[in-house]
């Protein structure tokens, strides 16, 4: 088994564009079937010719903003034990929420490396909207756009140097 990547944030930040961006090299999706694994995503990816295993979290079953939290949550948490890194995504449009809070809180305790990845950051204006992600306390961030690509190589280059 080779190295396991996982995407965690709350819905909408735009991890599975993210993901499919990147899976879209190769073909192979492992698993996306059991029922343990209904609600994550596997692919295969490589970068600078290190393979990895990404998983893309998310397509929750909503009930109450309660469950959905504890969902969001549970997901962080399997995700924490499963991988050997972390893409925390957040999303500039929409700047930090009280989830994305919740999240960094979980993953601040963390010994694994955790990529701070901000999405959506299309254009400079964006660039600079993103300076308030430091307010997670996770220490630098990667801005990215992932429905046009830019800033994702930066991304998978800090990335792959961990794995
Ligand atoms: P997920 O719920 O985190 O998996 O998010 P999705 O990948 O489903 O994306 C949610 C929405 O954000 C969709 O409408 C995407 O097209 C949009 N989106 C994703 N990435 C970007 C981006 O880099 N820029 C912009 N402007 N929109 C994006
Ligand atoms: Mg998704």
């Amino acid at each position: 088994m080779g190295a396991i990547v996982a995407i965690v944030g709350r819905p909408n930040v735009g991890k599975s564009t993210f993901f499919n961006r990147l899976i879209q090299r190769r073909e192979a999706i492992v698993d996306a079937v059991s029922g343990v694994t209904r609600d994550r995503h596997y692919g295969k990816s490589d970068w600078n010719g290190r393979e990895f295993s990404l998983i893309d979290t998310g397509g929750y079953v909503l009930g109450s903003d309660d469950v959905f939290e504890k969902e969001i949550d549970r997901q962080v948490e399997l995700a924490i034990g499963e991988a050997d890194a972390i893409i925390f995504m957040v999303d500039v449009e929409s700047g930090i929420t009280g989830m994305d809070e919740d999240v960094a809180k979980l993953l601040r305790k963390v010994d694994k490396p955790v990529f701070l990845a901000v999405n959506k950051v299309d254009n400079a204006q964006r660039m600079a909207d993103a300076v308030e992600f430091y307010a997670l306390g996770l220490g630098e961030y990667y801005t990215l756009s992932s429905i046009n690509g830019s800033g994702t190589g930066e991304l998978l280059d800090a990335l792959v140097e961990v794995l």
